[in-house]
């Protein structure tokens, strides 16, 4: 058996990554610095396109029961709803976000991981790293001070916004550091908030207040400050500083987490170094505004991994994992581009530019378009690599396009999809008349929308007789999607064209 991958780093994004390649039967080890695993609460917010990679691990059903489903946002200022967004327009399986301590969905993906026979090393920590174009040679330092050398293909460096695997590839974060300051506090408290609803209170002399509901009568509670003086967060100045801002009445009973933070704004330029890959943390770090961190760096990974499995296995070469950088590194400087914004916008301290904005608001949220494209933006369903390199368009109607994550269409066709881990060829009917099988691809072939005789040769048969997946797909005269395994749409075209299937085949082994 060849060498692990070694993961470096369990927090959410290390523990996705490790689980995807053990998921695909890739030898894996994951090491983490600490002793056990954090008890601070960090990101809350497990957004839609998340949910739908989370079906994909098996794992969405005890996340949702484990979480509260937050279904809007709201903004208050002045004793005025401002806006209002509805989450639950999203084009999604699973269209809300669910609120969630970051230590229960590190639990979750720990204990799948435990399952798939892959315990997380602990108080083991990568010290030293040297690469060539043959692999890698990692240094970790166990607890007991032994030192061990080990060899392996590939290393993911997801060790948080101190990545120590960043600095031993030379790499570092750009963007950013002199950010705005904030305290937090994650308290069980007396209040009659909506359980499903996010809050903003943004306060005329001060800056905003953010209140996010959780399980029971617990809240997240995040208050922009101008400066903490050095100060220690403490439960009463919380107290004080959520009598002055929220426009409803909350008591805290008592203090789970709190803390003082500054926000960095800040980006790897290369996410891959050689045969070092940086995810999570490790490649951006930017404003909880929006609670984007954790899923973006979890859906990193989940671009990431198989990829690496392709790789690893030898059957795809190196240069498929550029194609990580290329689809990642540009949805993380959007994802740092919106938090900063909404940060900049939500912490205004000049009264006529917070009237202004409090307005634009108001106004801009009255039109459906803006509060779609708000809702794609908070729940990640925006997110798209329709500029990758290695999906291809065939002629369509344009509805679906590659790169595109392909729409749910029936939940027995979804189910079917999320459980493959591999590739999968959708093959739409035309009118009931089924084509056969594509010949010579690997991929597992599903047909849809079939009559009762399918021809043989497919792995599953679904019938479709609303035309549901055709007009989902776009594609009302028939047609073939080639699935990825995270639920992209590598290439689409029409059953008279398979050059664009063909050709994302050769991209693969470019
Ligand atoms: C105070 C605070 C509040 C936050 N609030 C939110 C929020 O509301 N919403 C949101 O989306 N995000 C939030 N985040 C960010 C979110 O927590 C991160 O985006 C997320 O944890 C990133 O996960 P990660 O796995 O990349 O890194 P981390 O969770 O940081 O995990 C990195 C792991 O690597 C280990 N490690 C580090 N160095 C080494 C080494 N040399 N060797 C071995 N192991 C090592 C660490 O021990 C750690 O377990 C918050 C973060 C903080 C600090």
């Amino acid at each position: 058996m060849s060498d692990p991958i070694i993961v470096v780093g369990a927090g959410p994004v290390g523990l996705t990554c490790a689980l995807e390649l053990a998921r695909r039967g890739v030898p894996v080890r994951i090491v983490d610095r600490l002793a056990e695993p954090t008890t601070e609460s960090r990101a809350i917010m497990v957004h839609a396109r998340s949910l739908e990679m989370f079906e994909r691990l098996g794992l969405v059903d005890e996340l949702i029961r484990n979480g509260v489903r937050t279904t809007a946002m709201e903004m208050h200022s002045d004793g005025e709803v401002v806006a209002r967004i509805a989450l639950d327009l999203v084009d999604s399986p699973f269209p809300f976000s669910v609120t969630i301590a970051q230590t229960e969905t590190e639990r979750i993906l720990t204990k799948a991981l435990d399952e798939h026979g892959v315990s997380v090393e602990r108080e083991v920590t990568l010290t030293g790293l040297t690469q060539d174009e043959h692999g890698v040679q990692a240094v970790l330092e166990h607890a007991d001070g032994r030192r061990e050398t080990v060899g392996t293909g590939w290393l993911v460096g997801a060790d948080g916004g101190h990545s120590q695997a960043r600095k031993l590839v030379g790499s570092a974060l750009a963007g950013r550091f002199k950010g705005e300051k904030f305290l937090m506090g994650d308290v069980n408290a007396d209040h009659e908030l909506d359980p499903h609803s996010m809050y903003t209170f943004f306060s005329p002399h001060q800056g905003p207040l953010l209140v996010f509901p959780m399980e029971g009568d617990r809240l997240r509670l995040i208050a922009n400050i101008a400066t903490d003086d050095g100060r220690t967060a403490t439960q009463e100045w919380l107290q004080q500083v959520v009598d002055e801002r929220a426009e409803r009445p909350i008591r805290i009973r008592d203090a789970r987490w709190l803390t003082v933070f500054e926000v960095h704004h800040a980006q790897v330029p290369e996410y891959r170094v050689g045969r070092v890959l940086l995810v999570g943390d490790a490649a951006h770090v930017h404003s909880p505004a929006g609670g984007q961190g954790m899923n973006t760096g979890i859906q990193d990974a989940h671009n990431l991994a198989w990829k690496l499995a392709l790789v690893h296995s030898g059957q795809a070469p190196a240069t498929l994992l550029d194609s990580y950088h290329a689809e990642r590194h540009p949805v993380g400087a959007q994802v740092i581009q919106f938090a900063g914004t909404l940060t900049r916008v939500g912490t205004l301290a000049n009264p006529i530019a917070q009237k202004l904005r409090n307005k634009g608001m108001h106004l801009l949220t009255s039109l459906a378009p803006v509060r779609q494209a708000m809702a794609d933006r908070t729940e990640e369903t925006a997110v798209a690599y329709r500029k990758s390199p290695i999906v291809v368009q065939g002629r369509g109607d344009g509805k679906l396009h590659a790169g595109d994550h392909l729409p749910a269409a029936g939940p027995e066709l979804r189910a079917a999809l999320a459980a493959v881990h591999d590739h999968v060829l959708l093959t739409v009917a035309a009118n009931g008349t089924a084509p056969a099988p594509l010949p010579g691809t690997t991929a597992r072939q599903l047909l849809v929308g079939a009559a009762a005789t399918a021809p043989t040769g497919y792995d599953a048969v679904f019938q479709d007789p609303d035309g549901l997946a055709a007009a989902r797909y776009g594609l009302p005269n028939g047609g073939r999607i080639m699935v990825r395994p995270d639920g992209y749409v590598a290439a689409i075209a029409p059953l008279d064209e398979n050059t664009p299937l063909h050709k994302y085949q050769a991209l693969l082994q470019a």
